[in-house]
C-alpha cells in the first residue's frame, strides 16, 4: 500500500475538504450494509452514532485531533458508552456501557468514529472465534475457514476493508493471530501501554489493548492516539508516547534480527515456514542482520499460559453473578439459584471450562502444583527473553504454525486449539510487544510474520515493519470479492 490510501492521506484529503467525514463513514457503513451479512464480523452496528461523529467532525464541534474523520471498528470488550457491550457473551448481551473505555474515549479526542463493535471469542477465550455467543466469524479469504481469535472480527473487519482500522486485545495471542490468518497488520503493544480502564478482564497480567490496520504505518496513527498512561489502570506505565508515525524512516541496517531455533522447529507447516524464511531473508536485503538464537523454555509456555490465564478468569469473571448486570436467570428460587442458573444460561462451554481450571488450579492443595509453578515457569520464559535481547534488537518467527484451519476443525479439542498459540504465548507471558505483518499465502491463505520488540520498543517495531511494507506488497493484497476498499 503506498502512503496516498493509509489513514494519513484520509484524514489529510478530510482536512483539505477533499472528502467530508461523513462521506468517509457512508462509504464504510455502505460496505459493512453489503458484506458483513457474509463474515458476521460484527455484533453491533452504531450507523446512526457514527454518522451524529462524523457529522460533527464536518461542522467542526467534535474534537479535531490528528485521526478526525477517521471511522474505527471497536472490538466488543471495550465498553462503549451507551451501546451495547457484550465481549461475544450471552452474559453481557443485556449489557449497554455505561461509560467509554479509557481507549476508546483517547481515540474518540483524536477525532475518531466509531462504526461498530466487533464479534470476538466469548471473553476472548478461543483462537478461532467460534466461541461467541453471536456465532462465528468468517474469513474473508475463504469462508469455510476460521479468521482466528479471539479479536477475530476486528481482523476480519479489516481484511474485507469494512473499516480501515480496528481496535483489538491480545492476552495470548488474540491480536497477532487473527492478523496472521485475515492478512492484515495487527500490533500488541508492551503490557502497560495501553490503559486496560473499560476493557472487559479476562486475565489481567497479560490483557493488553492494541489494534489491526492495513499497514505499519496505519497502526502507528492508531497505536499512538491508543496509548498512554492512565491513573485509572494501575498496570498502566507512566511513560511518553513517541511519535510512532512520524518516526518511521524504513531504515533497518544494521538490525539484528533473533530467530528462535524453537519458532521453526517441527511443527511449522512446510509452505508458512518458507513464506517466513522468504520474509526473513527480505529483511536482511534492507540491511538488518539475522542471527540464530534460543529461547529455551518455549516448550513451557503454553501449559503455563493455559494455568495463569484461567486462574486470573476464574477469579475476574466471579462478579458475572446475576445480580447488578449482566444476565440473569428466571424465577430463582434462592440466592444459590440465582447464581448458578444464571452463570450455567449466561457463559459458554469454553468459559465454563476455563472457570473450573481456574477454580482448580487456585484451590487449597493444587495451588503450589499448579499456579505457584506457573508462575515459577513464566519467569523463566521472561527471562529467555531478557536474555536474548541482551544480543538482538528484535525477534522474528512465525505468528502460527499452519495458516487458517477450517471452521469446526478444532472445536471439539481444546487441547489441540490451545497449542495452535504456541508462539504468541510466550511474549504474552513476558509482556512484550509483538506484531504480525502478512508475509504471503498458503494455498489462498494468508501467514502473518511475528516480530516482537524489547519492553516499550513499539517504534523499533513498528519501523521494522513498515521498512518490511515497503519492500513487499503483501499486505495490499485483497481478498477475492472484498476487493474494491478505496474510499470515494
Ligand atoms: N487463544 C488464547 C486463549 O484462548 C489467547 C486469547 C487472547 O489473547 N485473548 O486464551
Amino acid at each position: 500500500m503506498t502512503a496516498e490510501n493509509g489513514i494519513r492521506s484520509l484524514v489529510a484529503r478530510r482536512a483539505a475538504g477533499e472528502i467530508s467525514a461523513a462521506e468517509i463513514a457512508a462509504h464504510y457503513l455502505e460496505r459493512i450494509e453489503r458484506h458483513d451479512g457474509d463474515l458476521n464480523t460484527l455484533i453491533s452496528v452504531c450507523a446512526e452514532r457514527a454518522r451524529a461523529q462524523a457529522e460533527a467532525v464536518d461542522a467542526g464541534t467534535a474534537a479535531d485531533g490528528p485521526l478526525a474523520g477517521l471511522p474505527l471498528i471497536h472490538k466488543d470488550i471495550f465498553c462503549t458508552e451507551g451501546v451495547k457491550t457484550s465481549c461475544g457473551s450471552r452474559m453481557l448481551d443485556n449489557f449497554i456501557a455505561p461509560y467509554d473505555a479509557t481507549a476508546v474515549a483517547r481515540l474518540a479526542a483524536a477525532g475518531a468514529v466509531t462504526l461498530g463493535k466487533a464479534n470476538m471469542d466469548e471473553f476472548a477465550m478461543g483462537s478461532s472465534n467460534e466461541t461467541s455467543y453471536y456465532g462465528p466469524v468468517r474469513n474473508p479469504w475463504n469462508r469455510d475457514y476460521v479468521p482466528g481469535g479471539s479479536s477475530g472480527g476486528s481482523a476480519a473487519a479489516v481484511a474485507a476493508g469494512l473499516a480501515p482500522a480496528a481496535t483489538g486485545t491480545d492476552t495470548g495471542g488474540s491480536i497477532r493471530q487473527p492478523a496472521a490468518l485475515c492478512g492484515v497488520t495487527g500490533i500488541k503493544p508492551t503490557y502497560g501501554r495501553v490503559s486496560r480502564y473499560g476493557m472487559i478482564a479476562f486475565a489481567s497480567s497479560l490483557d493488553q489493548g492494541g489494534c489491526f490496520a492495513r499497514s505499519a504505518e496505519d497502526c502507528a496513527h492508531v497505536l499512538g492516539a491508543m496509548a498512554g498512561f492512565d491513573a485509572r489502570d494501575s498496570t498502566c506505565v507512566e511513560r511518553d508516547v513517541p511519535d510512532y508515525a512520524a518516526a518511521l524512516d524504513g531504515n533497518i541496517r544494521g538490525l539484528r534480527i533473533g530467530l528462535p531455533k524453537q519458532y521453526f522447529a517441527d511443527g511449522l507447516e512446510a509452505g508458512s515456514r518458507a513464506a517466513i524464511d522468504k520474509a526473513i531473508a527480505e529483511l536482511e536485503g534492507l540491511g538488518a542482520e539475522p542471527v540464530e538464537i534460543e529461547l529455551p523454555h518455549t516448550d513451557l509456555a503454553v501449559s503455563t499460559y493455559y494455568v495463569i490465564a484461567p486462574a486470573e478468569a476464574s477469579s475476574n469473571l466471579a462478579r458475572y453473578d446475576g445480580v447488578r448486570y449482566g444476565h440473569r436467570c428466571a424465577d430463582p428460587v434462592d440466592l444459590d439459584d440465582l447464581y448458578s442458573r444464571s452463570r450455567a444460561e449466561g457463559f459458554g462451554r469454553e468459559v465454563q471450562r476455563r472457570i473450573m481450571v481456574g477454580a482448580y488450579v487456585l484451590s487449597a492443595g493444587y495451588y503450589d502444583a499448579y499456579y505457584v509453578k506457573a508462575q515459577q515457569t513464566r519467569r523463566l520464559i521472561a527471562d529467555d527473553f531478557t536474555r536474548a535481547f541482551a544480543d538482538v534488537d528484535l525477534i522474528a518467527g512465525p505468528v502460527t504454525q499452519a495458516p487458517a484451519f477450517r471452521l469446526g476443525e478444532k472445536l471439539d479439542d481444546p487441547v489441540s486449539m490451545y497449542l495452535n498459540d504456541v508462539y504468541t504465548l510466550p511474549a504474552s507471558l513476558a509482556g512484550l510487544p509483538g506484531m504480525s505483518v502478512p508475509a504471503g499465502f498458503v494455498e489462498g491463505l494468508p501467514v502473518g510474520l511475528q516480530l516482537l520488540a524489547p519492553w516499550f520498543e513499539e517504534g523499533r517495531l513498528l519501523n521494522a515493519a513498515h521498512a518490511f511494507q515497503q519492500a513487499t506488497d503483501w499486505h495490499t493484497r485483497r481478498p477475492p470479492g472484498y476487493e474494491s476498499q478505496e474510499t470515494p
